[in-house]
């Protein structure tokens, strides 16, 4: 880019100097004919101003005599056009009409005239100037060899050329630090921003001109938004790495208890028939498991991906309460825990099945993490458009340390705890879920070996 710009700026520059030399050219040279004529037609006015009727012949005389090897020429024509004197020929050589003369024409017509031409019997150009005397009868002409500014060549070629190399010179330099100051802080971005391809730290230098500044800025805005994103890909990527492997590892527990169980059975060794049907009950629980398994992954990656059916109904909460009694009570009276519940007689429109789940979820987890003889209270209402979701139970709590985390996938307190009864570690991520999904909130209030309150609240429409 310097290159460009520095052989760009030069050629510029390099074109500047050419067009004010040729300026500078025609200027001098007009000036330097119009210097000539001024001071030949002042000659010009001096000689009318001299010669008389009575000093003709002498003066003629005298300046046949005085121009005699001089390139001078002086010449009087007389109005109709015939030469009277011409110091350049013969006094008496008889000359051809003189009034087609440009200049002569032109000092008839307005007193005064010049024309530049070239004479074949000097070889040189001549500047011919003329006046008309004052009786107006006769024109006084006056010429002299004009070469006009290429007289002065040898004198002034040398130090034009001179003045013309430093001129190149100190444009050369000055472009030469121009094309820098361009070229130079944008390479230093570029190298920055090139560092943030390699995840290299970047830092952009402060300049002055604000032009800079807007690029570094906008630049860093847009790289720190980029390195959020990246952050964020990075670790979404890691979420669903251990999510993979988390649920392969899962899926891989009771599929190979399933095939010891059956090898065993296919083996023969088992020929207890009481034995055998425990062993078709285990099978039958560990594809149980699968399934919810299967089932709860689903969930989460229909919830991920919004690819839920969302469809809206009015919700008695009563009568959804009793329903997800009616299909956790066998597990409460397996672990002899007691539901209590405060349950608001109002319908709301919201999703059934989403609020079918986080109650479910949260009551199933308030009775298996509790203790003998536990119990568990629900409380469902409804205020400015919010309803809350409340369970609480008097259980093993939560460890401080794990508050955050039982949210996570596949987050298990006590993991063999968890199995033994039936949990997948995925169902108060599947409540995270659903919360996010209605834009609602979740909190946690738990002590161990006190007990835990859970309270969600998702915005619904009253009836
Ligand atoms: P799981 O299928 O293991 O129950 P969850 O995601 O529902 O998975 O819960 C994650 C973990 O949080 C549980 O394994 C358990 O350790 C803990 N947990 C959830 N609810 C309670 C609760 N009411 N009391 C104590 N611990 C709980």
């Amino acid at each position: 880019m310097f290159k460009r710009i520095f052989k760009e700026f030069t050629i510029v520059m390099g074109i500047a100097l050419l067009v004010c030399s040729i300026i500078y050219y025609m200027v001098v040279s007009h000036i330097l004919l119009e210097n000539t004529k001024s001071s030949m037609y002042s000659i010009l006015y001096l000689l009318d101003h001299m010669i008389t009727e009575e000093s003709l012949d002498e003066d003629i005389d005298f300046l046949y005599n005085f121009l005699n090897d001089k390139p001078e020429r002086f010449t009087i024509v007389h109005k109709n056009g015939t030469v009277l004197i011409d110091t350049d020929v013969d006094k008496d050589a008889i000359l051809d009409n003189h009034m087609s003369r440009e200049e002569i024409q032109e000092a008839f017509d307005s007193g005064k005239g010049y024309a530049i031409r070239y004479s074949e019997t000097l070889n040189k150009n001549m500047l011919y100037t003329a006046i008309i005397c004052d009786d107006g009868e006769y024109v006084y002409r006056v010429a002299v060899p004009y070469e006009g500014i290429a007289s002065y060549y040898p004198t002034i070629v040398p130090s034009f050329l001179i003045v013309i190399l430093i001129s190149f010179l100190i444009a050369l330099g000055f472009s030469y630090s121009f094309s820098k100051s361009i070229s130079e802080p944008l390479k230093e971005i570029s190298d920055e921003m090139l560092k943030f391809n390699h995840d290299e730290q970047v830092s952009f230098k402060v300049y002055k001109d604000e032009e800079l500044r807007n690029i570094v800025n906008t630049t860093e805005s847009m790289m720190n938004e980029i390195q959020m994103q990246l952050v964020q890909l990075r670790k979404e990527k890691k979420i669903r790495q251990e999510f993979f492997s988390n649920a392969s590892h899962e899926l891989k527990t009771p599929l190979t208890s399933i095939r010891g169980y059956v090898e065993l059975l296919e083996s023969g060794v088992i020929t207890d028939p009481i034995k055998q049907q425990d062993f078709y009950q285990r099978i039958i629980k560990e594809a149980d498991s699968m399934t919810q398994l299967i089932n709860d992954i689903l969930m989460i990656s229909k919830l991920e991906s919004a690819d839920v059916e969302v469809v809206e109904s009015e919700v008695h909460l009563q009568d959804i309460c009793n329903e997800v009694l009616e299909i956790v009570s066998p597990l409460a009276d397996k672990q002899q825990v007691d539901i209590y519940t405060d349950i608001e007689n109002k319908s709301v429109i919201t999703v059934y099945q989403h609020v079918h789940h986080i109650l479910q979820n949260l009551m199933s987890n308030a009775i298996k993490y509790n203790k003998e003889n536990g119990s568990v209270h629900v409380v469902l209402s409804v205020k400015d458009g919010m309803l809350m979701i409340q369970v609480e139970d008097d259980g093993m709590g939560i460890k401080d340390e794990d508050k955050e985390r039982v949210f996570e996938r596949f987050y298990r307190q006590d993991k063999g705890r968890s199995k033994r009864i039936g949990g997948t570690g995925l169902g108060l991520s599947i409540v995270k879920h659903i919360v996010n999904y209605h834009q609602g909130s979740i909190r946690l209030t738990s002590k161990e070996n006190v007990g835990t309150i859970i309270t969600v609240f998702i915005p619904v429409k009253e009836c």
